[in-house]
């Protein structure tokens, strides 16, 4: 046996470790991702949607968050709205 250790990189522990509960798979994600977009999007100033299990899923999976961003991005500018203020709003939230 000639096994060498190496550390984790600390990004990959936090990951690792990283509280997912209230659990929610990618599927359910995916599922529930375009109405939390839309009630990203129609929250009024200083308030945001409550979705615990989403905010706990988008921390914790780069590819949802990505594709949560980019959905959003494509909402806000389809109804004329500033994308900044609904990415900060999800940013805030995650
Ligand atoms: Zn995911």
């Amino acid at each position: 046996m000639n096994r060498r250790y190496r550390p984790l990189a600390p990004g990959l522990v936090a990951r690792l470790t990283l509280d997912t509960d209230p659990w929610l798979s990618c599927d359910d994600c995916f599922r529930l991702v375009d109405q939390y977009v839309e009630e990203l999007l129609e929250a009024p100033a200083g308030a945001a949607p409550d979705a615990p299990a989403m905010l706990a899923h988008l921390r914790g999976c780069p590819a949802c968050a990505d594709e949560t961003t980019t959905l959003l991005l494509l909402a806000a500018e389809d109804r004329g709205l500033d994308p900044g203020v609904a990415v900060a709003r999800l940013r805030e939230r995650s």
